[in-house]
C-alpha cells in the first residue's frame, strides 16, 4: 500500500493524482539508485490502480483485488525479473523467471526493500549473470494475449529492466510499442543508462531519489514504531539507502529478541517465579506481531541447540555473543526434552495466532519450560 512505502511523499501524491485523473502512462519507468525503493512504489501504484474501492490517498486493502495483492497472486499482476539456472533447475528447463515465481513472491512478501544482490543470493546464483531473456518476453506476450481476468488493467512489473538481454529486446519493444488494450508496464531500474535505448525512449520516466535523511528518519518512526534517536542513527548510517535501513531495523529486532530470550531462559532455569512474572508483564505488552517474531526466534534457538549438540556448527551462523550463549544453553536441551519443548512452543504459537491472552500464555509457557529444562539427558 502507499502508506507502507517509506519516504517519497511527493512521488506518492503525484502517482495518485495521475491514476485518479486517468493519466496513467502505459509504460512507466521508476528509476533510482540502489535502495531508493522503486519496487515498493511500483507495487503500491499497481495495487492502487487495480483496487476496486480506492480511497482518496491509498488503495482500500480489503477489496477482492487488494486481498490478492496481499499474496501477490492477483491474476492480472505479472512479474518479470532477472534469473539464471540454479541448483534446483534441470538441464532440460528453459530458464525463465516463471520457474522462480513462487520464490519471488515469498521473497518480495518479506519486504519490497532489498538490493539486487539480495535477490541473486536468494536464488543461489550470486556468482552468475542473471538476465531477462527471450523466453520471458514470450511469456509476457502470451499472458497479455489472454483476456484480463477481473480488472480494468493487466499490469506487468519488470524488475531491473536493464538486465534485459539485448537479443530479447525486439520482442519486448514490439509489445511495449503496440500493447494490447489496458496493459500497463511498470518498469523498475537501478541504472537507467544501461537500459536498451529503444525501450527507454518508450517509457515515461519517473526519477526516484534516495529519501532525505530527515524524511527517512520520520518514515522509520511512523512505519516501524522505533524511537526517534534510533531512527535518526539508522537514517544516518544507511545514507538514504532504504533497503539498508530496513536491514538495520531487522538486526535491531533480532538483537532485542535475543536479549529477551536469554533473560527468559535464565529465569526459567532458575525457576525465579517473581522475575518470570515481571518478564511476562513486559513481553506480553508488546504487539502480537512482535510476539510472533519472538516465538520464531525462540524456536530457532532451540533448533540450533540441537544442532550445536551434534557439533554440526558449520550449519550455525550466529554472532559471537549469541554463539556464546548457545554453547552454554544447548547442554540443557537433549534427546529427552527437545521434542517436547518444540511441541510446547508450537502449541503456544498456535494459541497466540488464535488470540489467546498473551499473559496467561507466556506464564504457562515459562513454567512448562522451567520443568522441561530440568529433564536430564539420561
Ligand atoms: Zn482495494
Amino acid at each position: 500500500m502507499f502508506r507502507d512505502v517509506i519516504g517519497h511523499n511527493e512521488i506518492k501524491k503525484r502517482l495518485i493524482h495521475n491514476a485518479v485523473n486517468n493519466r496513467i502512462s502505459h509504460a512507466q519507468l521508476f528509476w533510482g539508485q540502489q535502495g531508493s525503493g522503486t519496487l515498493a512504489l511500483a507495487l503500491a501504484y499497481a495495487r492502487f490502480i487495480q483496487c476496486r474501492n480506492r480511497q482518496a490517498d491509498d488503495a482500500c486493502g480489503e477489496c477482492p483485488s487488494c486481498l490478492k495483492f496481499n499474496k501477490l497472486e492477483h491474476p492480472d499482476l505479472h512479474f518479470v525479473f532477472p534469473a539464471a539456472s540454479n541448483k534446483e533447475t534441470k538441464d532440460k528447463d528453459k530458464v525463465s523467471c516463471k520457474l522462480f515465481i513462487a520464490h519471488w513472491r515469498k521473497f518480495l512478501l518479506k519486504t519490497p526493500y532489498f538490493n539486487y544482490l539480495d535477490w541473486l543470493e536468494a536464488l543461489g546464483i550470486e556468482n552468475k549473470q542473471a538476465i531477462i531473456n527471450a523466453e520471458d518476453c514470450n511469456d509476457i506476450i502470451r499472458l497479455l494475449g489472454l483476456k484480463s481476468y477481473e480488472s480494468p488493467y493487466k499490469v506487468v512489473i519488470i524488475y531491473m529492466v536493464e538486465k534485459l538481454y539485448y537479443a530479447a529486446a525486439p520482442k519486448l519493444l514490439k509489445i511495449v510499442e503496440e500493447p494490447p488494450d489496458n496493459t500497463l508496464f511498470l518498469m523498475v531500474s537501478e541504472n537507467k543508462d544501461r537500459i536498451i535505448n529503444t525501450i527507454l525512449s518508450r517509457t515515461q520516466q519517473l526519477k526516484v531519489p534516495l529519501p532525505a535523511e530527515n524524511e527517512l528518519k520520520q518514515s522509520l518512526v511512523e512505519k516501524f514504531g522505533i524511537d526517534e534517536t534510533r531512527a535518526g542513527q539508522i537514517a544516518f548510517l544507511s545514507d538514504g539507502d532504504i533497503a539498508q535501513a530496513v536491514k538495520l531495523i531487522d538486526d535491531d529486532e533480532e538483537m532485542a529478541d535475543f536479549n529477551a530470550f536469554r533473560e527468559w531462559m535464565r529465569l526459567c532455569y532458575k525457576k525465579d517465579t517473581a522475575n518470570i512474572i515481571k518478564w511476562v508483564e513486559k513481553t506480553a505488552s508488546a504487539g502480537r506481531e512482535k510476539q510472533k517474531s519472538f516465538f520464531q526466534f525462540g524456536l530457532k534457538m532451540f533448533r540450533l541447540s540441537v544442532v550445536n549438540n551434534y557439533n554440526a556448527t558449520g550449519l550455525i551462523r550466529l554472532d559471537e555473543e549469541q554463539q556464546d550463549f548457545l554453547d552454554g544453553f544447548s547442554p540443557f536441551i537433549n534427546h529427552n526434552n527437545a521434542l517436547k519443548i518444540v511441541e510446547t512452543f508450537n502449541q503456544a504459537i498456535l494459541h497466540l495466532e488464535r488470540n489467546a491472552n498473551p499473559k496467561i500464555l507466556f506464564t504457562d509457557l515459562s513454567f512448562n519450560l522451567s520443568r522441561l529444562m530440568h529433564i536430564k539427558a539420561s
